[in-house]
């Protein structure tokens, strides 16, 4: 590893991957940490809760779809869905660069506040602290975020098994592919948006649709869908078998990626779950998603099988079979 903090240590791809391993779980040894869950799973008296923190340091602060403030609701409420848990409360940190506007902080409180009401949160403490201007940009946010979890529901990273099915909840890339646009002012033809959305009710029907057949749940956030399968086939021990011709991809955010030579599997989202279900209950659950807003797009792209274990493999259009890494280096840093 190098001797210094370099930007692909937070891509969430390979090197952030080593970074906490080296650092933070070495460091810290708690058994929550080591699992490397979206969220630790906790008691606390007679309950069981989803316990999650994130920063948001994502350039521009406004753009399609969202800003800084919905975008710090959604990853907390979202990493603590992942889980089964029910979010309830969230806490607020801002630092905040002198010099930023009163209407620019009105508008991402309004934010903030509109995607706590329709995730069925609210925001209880926070915390501001201000710099000199040009020691940081314009405004990070860190949200962390508790929710209620029902003791019989097991859904983890470790529990993919041989068999299941791997569901992807809509289109890929959107988010990823929209900050980039917008940052680099990319004149391309499209309808660029970014998919920043909160999934706690969908995961919610889809327990009380399909309850512990569910048994993965991740939101495939930075490092995209690619890095995302590659450490869910690491903590749960199983190989994963996904098809091109399957996975959803926009046309204008596929034109945009080819353009850019970028790969929508490493690209962000802000609004999907991948989930891995037992065989027999994925079409059920599939029905029950398409009727669910953000899960309209919903589809099967693979499945989990016992060879290659640790590692992702697609079939490709073409008819030939190649490995999917992790993301390695950082082609989008600041993207959430
Ligand atoms: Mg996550």
């Amino acid at each position: 590893m190098a001797e210094k903090i370099t930007l692909a240590h937070g891509s969430g791809g390979k090197a952030s991957h080593e970074l906490i391993e080296k650092f933070f779980v070495a460091g810290f040894g708690s058994k929550s940490l080591v699992a490397m869950e979206d969220s630790a799973v906790l008691t606390v008296g007679n309950e069981t809760i989803a316990f999650s923190t994130d920063s948001f340091v994502v350039d521009p602060i406004f753009f399609p779809g969202g800003d800084i403030g919905s975008l710090a609701i959604h990853g907390t409420v979202n990493d603590l869905a992942m889980r089964g848990a029910k979010p309830l409360y969230i806490s607020v940190g801002m630092i905040i660069e002198e010099g930023f506007a009163f209407k620019d902080l009105e508008t991402i409180v309004r934010s903030l506040k509109d995607g706590a009401d329709k995730a069925g949160v609210e925001i209880v403490t926070g915390d501001t602290k201000v710099v000199q201007s040009g020691k940081a940009d314009k405004i990070f946010i860190n949200t962390s975020g508790i929710g209620l979890l029902d003791k019989e529901l097991d859904i983890s990273a470790q529990n993919g098994r041989v068999g299941d099915k791997i569901i992807l909840s809509g289109t890929m890339a959107d988010h990823g592919a929209t900050i980039l646009c917008q940052r680099e002012g990319l004149q391309i033809q499209g309808d660029f948006k970014s998919d920043s959305a909160p999934l706690n009710h969908m995961v919610a029907a889809m327990i009380k649709e399909i309850g512990e057949a569910i048994h993965v749940l991740r939101d495939p956030t930075r490092g995209g869908v690619g890095t995302t399968l590659n450490e869910l086939a690491g903590s749960s021990g199983v190989g994963i078998r996904i098809k091109e011709a399957a996975l959803p991809v926009r046309d204008d955010v596929k034109g945009a990626c080819e353009l850019l030579g970028l790969d929508p599997l490493y690209l962000a989202n802000e609004g999907k779950l991948l989930a891995f279900v037992a065989p027999d209950a994925a079409e059920s659950l599939l029905a029950v998603m398409k009727k669910i807003e953000y899960g309209e797009n919903a589809c099967i792209i693979g499945e989990v099988v016992a060879e290659h274990r640790g590692q992702v493999v697609l079939d490709t259009i073409i008819g030939s079979a190649r490995m999917v890494d992790m993301l390695h280096g950082e082609p989008l840093p600041r993207i959430c």
